[in-house]
């Protein structure tokens, strides 16, 4: 049984309100401080999220309220070289969840205050000192534990540990856009494509748009602010130039409504964090595993973290006792399936060696995907057991 009583999340994105309602389930109480002043960061873009994380949403029920928001896809298309493959399903599990990001914070965010967690908005976390936190309009608060959910650029890794590495920078901008023109596939199927100078997916929504996205390779890395700054004509021509006549990423960027375009930012990942905890301070989410975005795996991951983090706490009789597990459970998992999404990176990106060997990664990827199983099984089966109890030497989930 554990002595915490109470803890301070430091992010309001969807590790933060997971933590503190799993919190909440084990009898911990939590307060979210968020640095934006309002729910939604208006970063905007789409994310998916897998079975794994679904299942993790549902411990802290959260799930009804986000599958409201969200577009299944029971089918995926793979395309390359004029190929298209269906991409098998893994038996037996739910489709993947299409969610606005916007809307996912917002569900969390509704969910959470519903079940008696608290938020303060507008409190951007600057400094720690013991179990105090100081935020940057010259508040402070204090509990028994802090939590760092604040994101890939986070603040309070960076005071665990001053040597702590940053987000690596993978070479591509994201680029969405909801675009007035069908595409031949059904609602529901997923498709997407290694263009010919860029990664690209699309899907029909059900009301007959399309929804569109890209992975621009951008060698300079630019801020969310400063990629704002270039008009949506001119990346508008980089993506024309990006996908030249390629069926059918050519003709949805040729009709893409400028006014529409939004720049979802430089995509980044974390490499592996040596320090995942400090005292009563510990990490959650992008803060301490950013897979790329390639894996889909991200919120997912986030939120499968946040809910055995809670695990830990409720069980484990102090936070040293609860974060040490709570790392041995989390880390062999989450740096796997970052090393697998990292390959497909740079098939994204390719460099010029890469081009040349892309036709054989494609197949031998083609064939990993065909079995799934194998490839995502592991990934996507696994299942947060809250009613478990943690012993002190917790061995890695698969
Ligand atoms: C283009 C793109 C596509 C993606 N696609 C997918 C996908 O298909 N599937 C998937 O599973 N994942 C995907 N991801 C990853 C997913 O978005 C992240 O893994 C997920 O948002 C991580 O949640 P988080 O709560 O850890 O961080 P975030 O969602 O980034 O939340 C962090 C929060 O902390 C706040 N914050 C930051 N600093 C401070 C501070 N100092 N004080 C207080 N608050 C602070 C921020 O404002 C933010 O609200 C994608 C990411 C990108 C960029």
């Amino acid at each position: 049984m554990s002595r915490v009583r109470n803890a301070l999340v430091i992010g309001g994105g969807v590790a933060g309100p997971v933590t503190a309602m799993a919190l909440h389930k084990a009898g911990i109480e939590a307060t979210v401080y968020e640095a934006y002043p309002s729910t939604a960061d208006g970063v905007g873009g789409s994310l998916a999220l897998a079975p794994n994380g679904q299942a993790a949403l549902e411990v802290v029920g959260a799930l009804d309220a986000v599958r409201a928001t969200g577009l299944p896809i029971p089918k995926q298309v793979m395309s390359f070289g004029g190929r298209e493959v269906e991409l098998p399903r893994l038996s037996g599990l739910p489709p993947l969840l299409l969610v606005q990001r916007a809307d996912l914070y917002r569900a969390l965010y509704d969910v959470a205050v519903e079940t008696g967690v608290r938020f303060e908005h507008g409190r951007r976390l600057t400094a720690i000192d013991g179990t105090t936190v100081r935020f940057a309009d010259g508040t402070t608060a204090t509990a028994d534990v802090v939590i760092g959910a604040d994101g890939v650029h986070s603040t309070v890794r960076g005071l665990i540990d001053p040597a702590a590495p940053g987000p690596r920078y993978t070479g591509m901008l994201g680029l969405e856009s909801i675009v007035d023109h069908p595409v031949p596939t059904g609602t529901g199927t997923m498709y997407f494509s290694f263009g010919k100078r860029a990664y690209y997916l699309f899907w029909r929504r059900p009301d007959g748009t399309t929804h569109f996205g890209a992975n621009l390779p951008q060698e300079r890395p630019m801020t969310l602010r400063e990629a704002r700054t270039v008009r949506a004509t001119d990346w508008l021509a980089r993506l024309a130039a990006a996908y030249g006549d390629d069926e059918p990423g050519g003709p949805l960027v040729r009709h893409i409504d400028p006014a529409k375009l939004t720049v979802t930012g430089a995509l980044h990942i974390m490499p592996p964090v040596p320090r995942w905890h400090r005292g009563h301070v510990v990490l959650v989410g992008d803060a301490v595993h950013a897979p790329s975005n390639t894996s889909g795996q991200g919120a997912s991951l986030a939120i499968e973290s946040a809910v055995e983090l809670a695990r830990c706490l409720r069980d484990l009789p102090d936070a040293a006792s609860a974060f040490a597990a709570y790392e041995r459970m989390r880390r062999p998992r989450v740096e796997g399936i970052a090393a697998r999404a990292a390959k497909v990176n740079h098939m994204k990106a390719p460099g010029p060696v890469m081009k040349a060997v892309m036709p054989v990664m494609m197949r031998l990827l083609l064939k990993t995907a065909m079995r799934p199983e194998k490839a995502f099984g592991h990934e996507q089966r696994y299942r947060v057991d809250w009613s478990a109890p943690v012993g002190g030497a917790v061995s890695a989930t698969p």
